[in-house]
């Protein structure tokens, strides 16, 4: 038998979670909520779970949900979006993201990624007989380096993964980057998969760039989202992709035969709680929050905090502390320290080791006040 992802092994999340569990560990490594979805939410769930929708859900999904995105991608791009034809529900944004790569990328087909990467991009590829071409983010800021991926765009690029705010960095474009990748791919058939599930967590008052503020750009992208990271609820597995009918249709070829539909009753909740446009945009405030308070805890620790602008992940640097492998350093802290982070090395196809560590501040405060009194034991 031929593995096709015989370099993978299990998930980096997995492990780690894994192993936070263990050994009783407080676990800031995998990247989701330890606090509980809004009340109304799960009133919803009660509302729609009672009623009769315990069958198939449309294919692309039902159109209340759709229409609800539409509306929401007009509000936050100014961008009008038909639901009919340019939007899908997916089980998840890693199910957007592996449709998507499946309905373009042929054998031999190249794709160009930025390392670190989130983790789902390069098996997706290979599975499909791809190619991942990798771009490396500047090591000082995880900025993109235009003219590196500019000299690796080559006949066979057959489409472009860009993530932001990106896991793992929490960097955000901007509108340079934007302008780089509108010229990089000017009269090509260069496909841009943009990855946005943090479109609604992003600090500092900075702008989400979006694919769907730039018409040029819509018209070649497929455009990412996870309710997930949204509203609290990673366990639901329900995302939505945008992007033009040309594109679209493509994908719901893929999509129909990959999962057809998506659960029903939590598409009618997502859709009423999401008529209140507080119950996403709000969700920056509240990140800011944490992430603030959790660097106010450990500001005076040995480690070196990087800049996180977006996303519910800071970077810690510990070179300071220990000259450790990264994935050494996470097991030593897991099991004497009792707390789970996650090695950036998890995130490099050749496992390079910066001596950073990622850290998820999506958790209650009391957690995080946990996990600073541990990081500021470390020196
Ligand atoms: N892309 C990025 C950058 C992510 O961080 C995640 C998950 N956390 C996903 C995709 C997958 O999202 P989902 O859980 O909706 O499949
Ligand atoms: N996206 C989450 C993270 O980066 C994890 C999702 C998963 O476990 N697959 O930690």
């Amino acid at each position: 038998m031929k593995d096709k992802l015989s370099s993978f092994g299990t998930t980096i999340f997995t492990v780690m979670s894994a192993l936070a569990q263990k050994h009783n560990a407080i676990n800031v490594s995998q990247g989701f909520p330890d606090f509980n979805c809004d009340n109304q939410l799960i009133e919803l769930c009660h509302k729609y779970f009672s009623s009769n929708f315990h069958q198939y859900a449309p294919m692309p999904g039902i159109i209340e949900l759709r229409e609800t995105v539409s509306k929401i991608i007009q509000i936050c791009y100014n961008k009008k979006t038909n639901p009919e034809t340019e939007i899908t529900i997916t089980a998840g944004a890693t199910q957007g993201i592996y449709t998507a790569i499946s309905a373009f990328i042929n054998k031999g087909d190249e794709v160009i990624l930025f390392e670190p990467a989130y983790d789902c991009y390069a098996p997706a590829i290979l599975v499909n007989g791809g190619i991942p071409t990798y771009c490396k983010l500047n090591s000082s800021d995880f900025s993109i380096n235009w003219n590196e991926v500019a000299s690796k765009i080559s006949p066979k690029t057959k489409m472009i993964i860009i993530n932001s705010p990106h896991n793992p960095t929490g960097t955000v474009i901007n509108k340079n980057d934007v302008e780089n990748l509108i010229l990089l791919t000017r009269n090509t058939d260069i496909i841009i998969l943009s990855d946005e599930v943090y479109e609604h967590i992003i600090f500092d008052g900075l702008t989400h760039e979006s694919v769907l503020r730039y018409e040029e750009l819509f018209q070649k992208s497929i455009m990412i989202s996870s309710f997930g990271k949204t509203i609290h609820t990673t366990g639901w597995k329900i995302g939505y992709v945008a992007a033009p009918e040309h594109l679209m249709k493509v994908f719901r070829k893929v999509h129909q035969f990959l999962i057809f539909a998506v659960n029903h009753p939590l598409q009618r909740v997502i859709a009423e709680y999401l008529q209140n446009k507080e119950n996403y945009l709000g969700i920056k405030v509240f990140y800011q929050q944490k992430r603030d308070y959790f660097v106010n805890l450990i500001k005076g620790s040995a480690f070196e905090i990087m800049p996180s602008q977006g996303t519910y992940f800071v970077l810690l640097k510990y070179n300071r502390i220990s000259m450790l492998k990264d994935t050494d350093f996470t097991i030593e802290l897991t099991e004497k320290y009792k707390l789970a982070t996650i090695p950036l090395s998890a995130f490099y196809h050749n496992n390079e080791d910066n001596k950073l560590i990622r850290i998820c501040f999506a958790k209650k405060d009391e957690t995080l006040l946990k996990a600073s009194q541990i990081i500021n034991l470390l020196n």
